[in-house]
């Protein structure tokens, strides 16, 4: 992925005209060409000249899992510099979404995620978060399909990169490239609370997903060690402010641990923080990654759904197929379709 302010900086310096940038661009974005090679209404000497200078492509593709079924494709990449990085496709009947990493590694360390485990190795830009949307689309193409839904819910915390994160979204959502609706992307943070004022601020109606794992400080401290700086109640004041100036729907995550966060005061503690209008919570089953944690039973996460349910909570379950496909790295979580074919449901807010 190229920028389009990028290309008309070096079409510019090369002397092209300047409707060139656009043209590349939208090669890019539109036909997904993956070298300049390609782009064969541009002269022979300007795609010598650009492929000495840009790369149209910094990622590779490295590594392929798929679900059994064939619904879920996780796939590692290689950046330039040789860090690896991973994003998720999950395809469902009616939509395709794309789950984004935003960082190698990731500085929060919640107890239970992979990601964390090796500390933050650095931010990827806007454009390695693009190339893995468009690594997919090219593969969806094939099928006469698109990505119709992407969310920032890969490896990272999109808000401790911020500036790029957002980048990213506005590249995807950029009508004169790849065109995604505002409305089907979905940034999720563990709880960066100055962020999410900035992020209610923005100009586009992106969705949002707030990682809650606990409803007390004194367990949320233990899972995400991000709430020590940001405790709950600063967390759900800046979420309560986000509804109140963005009138959107929020979506809280909850990545469910049979006995540490499924016991009735967590319950009675999260029905006081989330019956609210516009809150709502999705259940995420956890996938094992060789911690301490254990995956819920099926009946263990039905039991735990109608306590919440009780509890008039709004909430939907997640699935996560992990074990089918993430075993040996467990960094990304993964959402999919219910085994029946009918979308269970998405990852956060995709399909809102
Ligand atoms: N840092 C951001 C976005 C990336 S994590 C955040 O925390 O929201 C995306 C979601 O996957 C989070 O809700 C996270 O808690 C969850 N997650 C992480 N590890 C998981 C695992 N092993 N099983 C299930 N969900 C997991």
């Amino acid at each position: 992925m190229i920028a389009l302010e990028t290309l008309q900086e070096t079409l510019a310096a090369l002397g092209a005209p300047r409707y060139r940038a656009t043209q590349v661009y939208q090669a890019l974005t539109r036909e997904l060409v993956t070298s300049f090679a390609a782009i064969s209404t541009l002269p022979a000497e300007l795609r010598r000249d650009l492929a000495a200078q840009l790369e149209p492509v910094l990622l590779d593709a490295v590594e392929v899992r798929v679900s059994p079924r064939g619904d879920t494709r996780k796939t590692l990449f290689r950046a330039r510099d040789g860090e690896p990085v991973e994003a998720v496709l999950m395809v469902y009947r009616e939509r395709a979404t794309v789950c984004v990493s935003t960082q190698v590694g990731c500085a929060v360390r919640c107890a239970f995620c992979a990601s964390g485990a090796a500390g933050l190795r650095r931010d990827l830009s806007a454009e390695e978060m693009v190339d893995q949307v468009l690594h997919f689309a090219r593969l969806l193409r094939d099928d006469d399909r698109r990505v119709t839904n992407v969310v920032f819910m890969g490896m990272g915390e999109p808000f401790l990169n911020y500036d790029e994160t957002l980048r990213a979204c506005r590249l995807l959502n950029d009508p004169a490239g790849i065109g995604l609706a505002a409305r089907a992307i979905s940034v999720s943070t563990a709880g960066v609370v100055p962020a999410i004022a900035r992020y209610a601020a923005e100009p586009l109606q992106l969705n949002l997903a707030v990682s809650l794992h606990a409803a007390t400080d004194e367990l949320r401290d233990r899972l995400v060690p991000l709430n020590r700086r940001y405790p709950l109640t600063k967390l759900m004041a800046a979420c309560a402010a986000y509804v109140a100036k963005t009138r959107r729907k929020l979506f809280f995550e909850w990545v469910v641990l049979p006995g540490v966060n499924d016991g009735d005061d967590q319950v009675a503690a999260l029905g006081k923080l989330l019956r609210k209008p516009l809150y709502h919570l999705n259940l995420i089953a956890y996938n094992e990654t060789g911690g301490e944690f254990a995956s819920p039973t099926a009946g263990e996460l039905a039991a735990f759904r109608a306590k919440i349910e009780r509890a008039r909570i709004a909430c939907t379950v997640r699935r996560s197929p992990g074990g089918e496909i993430d075993a040996a790295c467990g960094q990304l979580a993964l959402r999919r379709v219910s085994p029946g074919g009918a979308p269970v449901a998405s990852a956060a807010g995709a399909d809102q």
